[in-house]
C-alpha cells in the first residue's frame, strides 16, 4: 500500500493503474476508521480493481464552534486497517496540500441543505462539496462509495455529480451498526459509558416509527412528537426527528403509497451529535 500527501504524487500513481486498464474505486473518509468505513472499502472492491482511500479531516466542513480540534486523529491505526483491507493507495494530505490560503471560489447548495443536518449546520455541505469536488478531480475515480449514514451528503453529492458532470458512479453503502443498533461513527468515541448505554435510543425510536409507518400510519407527526419527548426524557437534545422526501429532502407530513422517504434523526447526547436514518419506500 502506498501513502501520499502530495497531489502530484497520488495523481501519478493513479495514472499508472489507469494506463493498465484498472478501474479505480474511491472511499473518502475523515479517518478514525471503524467497521462502517471498512464496509465501504469492501463494497468498493466489488465495483473496482484498485481502491484509493482518502483520510483528511476537512476543516471547511466544521463550523467555528464545532469539534475540528478534538476530532479523533489516528493515522497509524487507520493505515494498518486500510492495508489489511487491501487498499492500494491512501491519500492523506495536510491542509496546505489541498487548500490555498485564500479561496476565491465557493460552491453553493440550494434547497437541498435547508433541512436535516444542513438546517442546523450552516456551511456544512458547502464545505463537503468543496473537498469532495477537489478529491474527485485529484483521484478521478470510476466509482466512489459513500455511506447511507450521511444520507443528505449522499443526495447532495449525487446532485453535484449530475450538475457538474463528474464522470463518476456513486454507490451508497448501508449503515453499519453496533450489536445494540447504534450507527457506528468516529464521534461515538466522545460518548461516556453512561451515554453509550443510552445512545441506541435514537435507533430504537426510528425503528419504532418505521414499523408504524410500514404498518399503515400515514401522518406520523404525533408519533414523532411522542418519540422526541421520550428521547428527551432519556437525556437526548433533539436536533430533528422527522420524515423527509428522499429527492427534495423537505419534511413530509402525509405519506403516500409509492413515495420514497427518509426517516431521519439527529440528537445530542452531552457533547456528541448522533445521526441515523432509515430509507422507506411505500
Ligand atoms: P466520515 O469519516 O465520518 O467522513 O465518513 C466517511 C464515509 O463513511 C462517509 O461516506 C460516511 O457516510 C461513511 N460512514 C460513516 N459511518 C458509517 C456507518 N456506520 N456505516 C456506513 N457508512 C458509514
Amino acid at each position: 500500500m502506498d501513502v501520499y500527501k502530495s497531489i502530484d504524487e497520488v495523481r501519478g500513481a493513479i495514472k499508472k493503474f489507469k494506463s493498465d486498464g484498472k478501474r479505480i474505486g474511491f472511499v473518502p473518509t475523515m479517518g478514525a476508521l471503524h467497521e462502517g468505513h471498512l464496509s465501504l472499502i469492501r463494497l468498493a472492491k466489488k465495483h473496482a480493481d484498485v481502491i484509493v482511500a482518502s483520510i483528511f479531516v476537512n476543516p471547511e466542513q466544521f463550523g467555528p464552534n464545532e469539534d475540528f480540534d478534538s476530532y479523533p486523529r489516528e493515522l497509524e491505526a487507520d493505515l494498518n486497517k486500510c492495508e489489511d483491507e487491501g487498499v492500494a493507495i491512501v491519500f492523506a494530505p495536510n491542509r496546505d496540500d489541498v487548500y490555498d490560503k485564500k479561496k476565491y471560489i465557493r460552491i453553493e447548495v440550494d434547497e437541498l441543505n435547508r433541512h436535516m443536518c444542513g438546517g442546523s449546520r450552516p456551511g456544512f455541505f458547502e464545505g463537503i462539496l468543496l473537498i469532495v469536488n477537489k478529491l474527485f478531480n485529484i483521484i478521478s475515480p470510476d466509482v466512489a462509495v459513500f455511506g447511507q449514514k450521511d444520507i443528505q451528503q449522499f443526495q447532495i453529492v449525487s446532485q453535484m455529480v449530475r450538475e457538474f458532470n463528474h464522470d463518476i458512479e456513486l454507490v451508497m453503502a448501508p449503515i453499519e451498526r453496533a450489536n445494540d443498533g447504534l450507527a457506528l461513527s468516529s464521534r461515538n468515541k466522545y460518548l461516556s459509558d453512561e451515554e453509550r448505554e443510552i445512545a441506541p435510543g435514537l435507533y430504537r425510536a426510528l425503528t419504532y416509527v418505521e414499523r408504524q409507518i410500514k404498518s399503515g400510519v400515514e401522518t406520523p407527526s404525533l408519533l414523532l412528537k411522542h418519540q422526541k419527548s421520550e428521547l428527551e426524557a432519556k437525556g437526548f437534545k433533539i436536533d430533528y426527528l422527522n420524515v423527509f422526501d428522499k429527492k427534495t429532502l423537505r419534511p413530509v407530513n402525509a405519506l403516500k403509497e409509492g413515495g420514497e422517504y427518509i426517516l431521519a434523526g439527529a440528537a445530542w447526547l452531552g457533547k456528541t451529535r448522533l445521526i441515523d436514518n432509515f430509507l422507506i419506500e411505500l
